[in-house]
């Protein structure tokens, strides 16, 4: 079957017409409890239908498509060399990005745009759905250091493919498996291999077909996102836009170091590499969720930017889960507004702690909305500034989560573009 419109153009339909319903009901309907009762009720199951079926495909794709990457390699050394490039390339890119959001919320200091009358209203609203937020999160912060080391292994995998949300416990099984089918001789391993290839091409189906629900799914996310968030969200805006504002400069300071790497590193337009990718970046938006966007990200990288498949399958489930640019970025920036409006006076060595404890905490951001959050508040913790002060930037994160899952998405895709470069000209100086 073949599309009428190209898939960008039909995604970008359903996100403007999203977007000028919810603009039309926030700006023309005065009380719009109807109307958002409406949409939930009659638009937003078809988002949710759209996304559930995305994160129906994540756990089976990232399985198949990592271990059909890691038996490409054909052998472990070479598996050693592109996995120590793809964790140093993400280690990298995300204490840059950690880095522009620091020196963004520095310079546009967005603290001084709020006065402590508003800040105590703001978190008065929202300080219901901040407990939430903070009572996980202090969960995870009760854990000791070597925690999450131990949480990556799993010990059931049946039980692990069950939950989205433990999806490093299934690349640690896809890593195990795909290596000790390369320690096998070929012989004895070619029918299992060739079971993985087959269910992966059927994955990849199921995931276009899931596509052509993409235009009225994003339109039913878009639309629903605005509608809810109208009552209090100009006013919102009004208090902390400057705050918003800082996140979005230093979301675009982290794209175009991002596009400077494509350049540089991955020997790539960065013009067409952006074109090659909005399709993802668009679905990113609309999903706010890295993982339910894995499926076109893999797509893009492999059939639009030209990055082989033996790489792009390993590169881009890994970063889904693990590298989160945006995420790092706006934690770093909304810790130093949260603690200067709390007037809690950070030094440098604190913002340099930042750098450490964002990094970290993106990597255990799961890849769905509203995680990177969540982790904000261990952030806040290490630096000892009441987690309370999340309910301050609680009302426009929704849309702010948006714009940083693009970045997530828009950095995996280029750090599969830098890895998959050097692989080529490797195996072209090596033949
Ligand atoms: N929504 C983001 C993602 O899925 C994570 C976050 O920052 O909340 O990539």
């Amino acid at each position: 079957m073949k599309r009428t419109f190209p898939l960008h153009i039909q995604i970008l339909v359903g996100l403007i017409l999203g977007v000028v319903y919810g603009a039309a009901v926030s700006l023309l309907v005065e009380s719009p409890v109807q109307i958002q009762q409406f949409t939930s009720d009659w638009i937003a199951p078809f988002g949710q239908i759209f996304v559930k079926s995305l994160k129906l495909i994540a756990v089976p794709l990232v399985l198949f498509s990592l271990v059909n990457g890691i038996t490409s390699l054909n052998d472990i050394s070479r598996l050693g060399k592109i996995g120590g490039k793809t964790i140093g390339m993400y280690l990298l890119t995300t204490v840059i990005a950690v880095s522009c959001g620091l020196i963004m919320v520095n310079i546009f200091k967005p603290w001084e745009a709020i006065n402590g009358e508003t800040a105590k209203e703001i978190i008065h609203t929202f300080s219901n759905a901040a407990d939430t937020k903070i009572s996980t999160a202090i969960d995870v912060n009760n854990d000791g250091p070597l925690q999450f080391l131990v949480d990556i292994v799993p010990e059931n995998i049946i039980a692990s493919s069950s939950n989205n949300g433990s999806m490093l416990q299934v690349i640690v099984f896809a890593v195990l498996f795909g290596v000790a089918l390369l320690a096998i001789p070929k012989e004895k391993t070619s029918t299992v291999k060739h079971f993985f290839e087959g269910v992966n091409d059927v994955i990849l189906k199921m995931v276009d077909i899931i596509m052509y629900l993409a235009p009225i799914g994003t339109f039913a996310l878009i639309s629903n996102v605005f509608v809810q968030n109208s009552t209090h969200f100009s006013e919102l805006l009004a208090a902390i836009g400057r705050y918003s504002l800082t996140v979005i400069g230093a979301l675009l300071l982290v794209i175009t170091t991002s596009l400077i790497f494509v350049y540089v590193l991955g020997k790539k337009n960065p013009l067409k590499f952006l074109k090659s990718i909005s399709p993802a970046q668009l679905l990113a938006f609309s999903t706010s969720s890295s993982a339910a966007t894995l499926p076109i990200t893999m797509d893009c990288v492999k059939n639009k930017v030209g990055i082989n498949e033996e790489v792009s399958s390993f590169v881009l489930p890994l970063g889904a889960t693990i590298n989160m640019d945006g995420t790092s970025c706006y934690q770093a920036v909304a810790a130093v507004f949260i603690a200067n409006v709390m007037q809690f006076d950070l030094t440098l060595v604190d913002q340099l702690s930042i750098v450490l404890t964002a990094t970290l905490a993106s990597i255990g951001s799961a890849a769905v909305p509203g995680a990177g959050m969540v982790m904000l508040a261990i952030v806040l913790g290490q630096l000892k500034v009441p987690m309370e002060g999340i309910a301050l930037i609680l009302g426009v994160d929704r849309i702010l989560d948006m714009c940083r899952t693009v970045v997530n998405v828009t950095g995996d895709a280029m750090v599969a573009t830098v890895v998959g470069s050097k692989v080529d000209t490797v195996a072209s100086n090596n033949p």
